[in-house]
């Protein structure tokens, strides 16, 4: 069963093409211990659309904490590649607005919010600018990188340099 898979905006690269803002112990603390970061920062100026990256289900719809306006959306992807499909999340934070609430099931490629510098994004400028999308395996994870997976999982390649484009754009 294959499940298609596209790219949460039009133009999608890792910010400022750095590892330290894709998905693992990636990043250091002053003291240069290393610390998490639980998905891929993808560039994009306030007011950039985002879009469902796979047909599914609105499962929460959230203003809170770091991650600011969040959208959650439960969709089927064969992770395992066994033939039997997963379910898994795909976590959209830092968000200025949302077009879609909790419960509403969204197509691949439908437009759900716009990106923005909510939560501890607040006050970043320029191409620090940024959607943070996580892909986990439960709707709200903890901190750290648990029930999560690097979004490598789904997308296949981590654009660092070059954009990907959105397939349906
Ligand atoms: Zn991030």
């Amino acid at each position: 069963m294959t499940i298609a898979i596209d790219w949460p905006l039009d133009a999608n690269r890792i910010r400022r093409g750095m590892l330290n803002h894709t998905f693992g112990m990636v990043r250091r603390n002053s003291d240069g211990s290393r610390r998490p970061h639980q998905g891929w920062d993808f560039e994009a100026k306030p007011g950039t659309p985002c879009y469902a990256v796979a047909d599914g289900q609105v499962v929460a719809v959230r203003n809170a904490g770091a991650y600011g306006l969040q959208v959650v959306i439960r969709f089927l992807f064969d992770f395992d590649d066994d033939g039997d499909a997963d379910p898994l999340f795909a976590f959209y934070a830092h968000l200025s607005r949302a077009d879609v609430k909790t419960g509403d099931h969204v197509e691949r490629g439908q437009k759900i919010g716009e990106t923005g510098n909510s939560g501890n994004a607040r006050g970043m400028r320029g191409a620090d600018q940024h959607l943070h999308f996580e892909l986990r395996t439960v709707p709200i994870a903890g901190r750290g990188l648990g029930n999560r997976y690097s979004p490598m999982a789904i997308f296949r390649h981590c654009p660092l340099d070059a954009p990907a484009e959105r397939l349906a754009a």
